[in-house]
């Protein structure tokens, strides 16, 4: 199975996993590159996947489907405007002899779903596919969840293995970096990924697909039980609202809120 990340639109990327022959492409917002890479790979369309409604994650749908041979399959709580296999978390889905499950992750999104591959059949590490949930050293917008939602999707992203392929939609690593580097004092960790993140987009090259192991390093939306972050979320919580702020010993999703607001409104 190789897994091929296509650049779509200024910074999305459509994710396709093939195996010489059939192509599963994940959220394909436009039609036109993933017609140019089933082309220059002589594959067949066997199957999309959706993580959610968002145009630039399904708006090539309708321009591949006299390609696809199989089927789409999007999340069962959300609205996708094309017909597709309505599936739910806890569910698991066979495609090309590999098994994805479901896993439920709304926040971006009221029904968001991520796809997660644990076994690739070739020894290779495990692939998640998280849309506009998980970001490299950040996380999606709250356009329809909660806070509390969000954070609880997230941990349960955290969950899988460490060296799980974190296949994000967006290439929005640097500016999540800037962040991240702004609210803390980066670690040694920190560090090492910046410049490497840097190198690889100097060169053009993706920062994608992350690993989740490094998520947990680097990603401060990860980290919200971590005393450097409860530190600056609670100095930022102090600052904006000195009548109320977070105390000491915060709980995790107040300190999640205060992060995804501050993200916000950095620039
Ligand atoms: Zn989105």
């Amino acid at each position: 199975m190789e897994l091929i990340s296509i650049a779509a639109f200024t910074d999305n990327y459509i994710w396709m996993l093939h195996d010489g022959v059939d192509a599963i492409v994940v959220d394909p917002g436009d039609a036109a590159p993933v017609i140019a890479a089933l082309k220059a790979h002589s594959l067949r369309l066997a199957a999309i996947l959706v993580t959610h409604h968002h145009g630039d994650h399904v708006g090539g749908i309708a321009d591949l489907r006299h390609l696809l041979v199989g089927k789409v399959y999007g999340p069962a709580r959300e609205q996708i405007p094309q017909p597709c296999v309505s599936v739910h978390a806890g569910e698991s889905l066979t495609l090309l002899g590999l098994d994805f499950s479901v896993i439920d992750v709304p926040g971006h999104t009221s029904g968001h779903i991520a796809f997660f591959l644990a076994d690739c059949d070739d020894g290779k590490a495990p692939i998640l596919f998280c849309g506009d949930t998980l970001f490299s050293a950040g996380c999606g917008r709250l356009f329809e969840g909660t806070p509390a939602q969000m954070h609880t999707s997230l941990q349960r992203l955290a969950k899988l293995p460490g060296n799980t392929r974190v296949c994000c939609a967006h290439e929005y690593t640097l500016s999540n970096l800037r962040f991240a580097q702004a609210i803390a004092p980066a670690g040694p960790a920190l560090t090492r990924y910046v410049a490497w993140c840097e190198a690889q987009r100097a060169q053009g090259l993706p920062t994608l697909p992350s690993t989740l192991a490094t998520e947990l390093q680097v990603n401060p939306f990860l980290r919200c039980t971590e005393p450097d972050i409860v530190a600056a979320a609670t100095a930022r919580a102090a600052t904006l609202n000195p009548t109320e702020p977070l105390a000491a010993d915060s709980d995790p999703v107040a300190v999640f809120a205060t992060l995804r607001q501050w993200k916000n409104d950095f620039r």
